[in-house]
């Protein structure tokens, strides 16, 4: 399986907790006439650490997008921290405050130093003052383990940094959830291990998070639920040990015997 995983984890803080997260019910989204995400319920509770896995094209990125509107469902529903996501932009303003998206190209804004990236939002969406934002964007950069990179541009630092900076930026906001789309899957294999790590860290500290991933070393270390997705619906959902050992459904097992 994937050697990325070489330090020891710490399982302490990893708690999952009675609140609900995420409530995902009979929801159904379309692409024109394509049916992409066909009746997915699930439940997400405060603390979780799931990886979504599936073959490419099954609607992983599209089932994330749902959860902070950046792609809207057509049936069913979905309530992100006690809120419902309609077309009502102050549900979704507040669902996006609280849910920080992290994605396979970084999305950084190249124009803009790190530091800038990482204090942008809080200043003009949060108002938070200036100062502050910079010491908070600091305190991330330095859990992420790149401080020094702070006044360089995104161009001038490796993928893997550039991936640890989309990460600080997203914890810039203080979320209560993290979703992550691919985020190793554009890196070089040594750049692989030092993301992961900041992830494992993340999990270490008891953030819930749904990551979409084919690091399955990292599923089996951190994720208490991996779910695996074909064709636009939730075929299968297991703790890790019980996912890969025992697979329930052909289409599992096919995509087990793919990966593994
Ligand atoms: P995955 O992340 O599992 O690879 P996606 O959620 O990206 O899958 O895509 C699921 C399906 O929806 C694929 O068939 C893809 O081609 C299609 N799709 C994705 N985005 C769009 C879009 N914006 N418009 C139309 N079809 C799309
Ligand atoms: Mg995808």
């Amino acid at each position: 399986m994937s050697e990325a995983i070489t330090r020891k984890i710490d399982r302490s803080q990893m708690q999952v907790s009675d609140e609900v997260a995420i409530s995902i019910t009979n929801m159904n989204k379309w692409y024109g006439t394509f049916h992409v995400l066909r009746d997915i319920n699930l439940t997400v509770h405060q603390g979780e650490r799931i990886v979504i896995a599936g073959p490419s094209g099954s609607g992983k990125s599209t089932l994330i997008r749902c959860i902070n509107r950046l792609e809207e469902h057509q049936a069913g529903q979905i309530i992100v921290d006690g809120v419902e996501l309609t077309s009502d932009i102050k549900n979704i303003d507040k669902v996006r405050s609280e849910v920080g998206m992290v994605f396979q190209h970084f999305n950084l804004f190249p124009h803009l130093t790190v530091l800038e990236n990482c204090t942008l939002a809080p200043i003009w969406v949060r108002k938070v003052p200036k100062k502050q934002a910079e010491a908070t964007a600091m305190h991330f950069l330095e859990k992420v383990k790149i401080p020094e990179q702070a006044n360089k541009y995104p161009g001038q630092l490796s993928g893997g940094q550039q991936q640890r900076v989309a990460i600080a930026r997203s914890l810039c906001m203080q979320p209560r959830i993290m979703l992550f789309d691919e985020p190793t899957s554009a890196l070089d294999p040594e750049m692989i291990k030092e993301v992961l790590d900041t992830m494992i860290e993340l999990a270490e500290e008891g953030m819930t998070m749904l990551c979409v991933t084919h690091e399955m070393g990292f599923a089996q270390a951190v994720a208490n639920r991996v779910i695996f997705m074909d064709q636009g619906q939730i075929v299968e959902q297991n703790n890790p040990h019980d996912f890969f050992n025992n697979p329930k459904s052909e289409r599992t097992k096919l995509f087990l015997s793919q990966i593994l």
